[in-house]
């Protein structure tokens, strides 16, 4: 009975909510701050002539927004980050190297005892993640500022302003799910790939996650035997987006 490869749900799970945690701490920190500090200079901003005084709500805006990314930079902490996505890789290759471990029984070998490569890509990938997150507040920035001096200049709404701050938020967070769900299924895939042709496995049996949610171009793969030379245009289970694929690894000896 050959043993299963099981998606690292647990590990993707836990890396989106350590990102998300460190954008909802960023929201707060603006709404907070919008609320204290720039909302009483949009109104003040309204009235005739202060608008053009030195000193004036512009000014006191702008120091505002950067209050906010001074914040930020404790919340994006450079060593905090890099502890997030070195947990992250550790956990999806914990899963992976269990899966091989119970695979290569029926070859009676522990392929994983010996990795040179395993380092430098550990190193990279987690180098990758940490620049991904990075970006997620060095985008940020200029969304937000984009949206207080708009709304101020072209004469919006306290709240308008105030509720596309918080939309922005949201599609911020829809970026953190992006990039662990993206980096889950692409690192786990090749960490797999890996593996399995270190240890002399040149095949693999494409196998879906077989609910509903898969996408009918994977379906079609489900036990399609494939070289890892040549994969199908899809290319390897777990790369594309949002595939919660996985490659079973097909030995030299088995019937077909
Ligand atoms: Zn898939």
């Amino acid at each position: 009975m050959m043993a299963k490869t099981r998606y690292p749900h647990a590990a993707e799970t836990a890396y989106f909510r350590e990102i998300q945690r460190l954008v909802t701490e960023l929201g707060k920190v603006t709404l907070q701050v919008f609320d204290e500090q720039i909302k009483p200079q949009i109104k003040l901003y309204g009235q005739d002539g202060v608008g053009y005084v030195i000193d004036g709500p512009l000014d006191i805006i702008q120091r505002a927004i950067e209050i906010i990314k001074g914040l930020s930079l404790g919340i994006f902490a450079s060593n905090e980050i890099r502890n997030i996505c070195t947990r992250f890789l550790n956990a999806v290759n914990a899963q992976s190297k269990a899966n091989i471990q119970q695979q290569a029984r029926i070859i009676g070998i522990d392929p994983t005892q010996t990795e040179p490569w395993l380092d430098e890509f550990m190193r990279s990938s987690i180098n990758e993640n940490v620049s991904y997150i990075s970006t997620i507040r060095d985008e940020y920035f200029p969304k937000i500022e984009a949206i207080i001096y708009q709304g101020v200049k072209n004469g919006q709404s306290i709240k308008s302003i105030r509720d596309q701050l918080v939309e922005r938020i949201g599609m911020t967070k829809n970026r953190a799910q992006f990039i662990a769900v993206d980096q889950t299924g692409s690192i786990f895939g090749q960490m797999t790939a890996k593996r399995h042709q270190e240890m002399g496995v040149n095949k693999f049996k494409w196998s879906t996650s077989h609910d509903d949610r898969v996408r009918q171009a994977h379906r079609v793969l489900d036990g399609k035997i494939f070289a890892y030379s040549d994969p199908p245009s899809e290319g390897l289970p777990g790369t594309p987006y949002r595939c919660r694929c996985v490659a079973i690894p097909v030995f030299g000896n088995e019937p077909r």
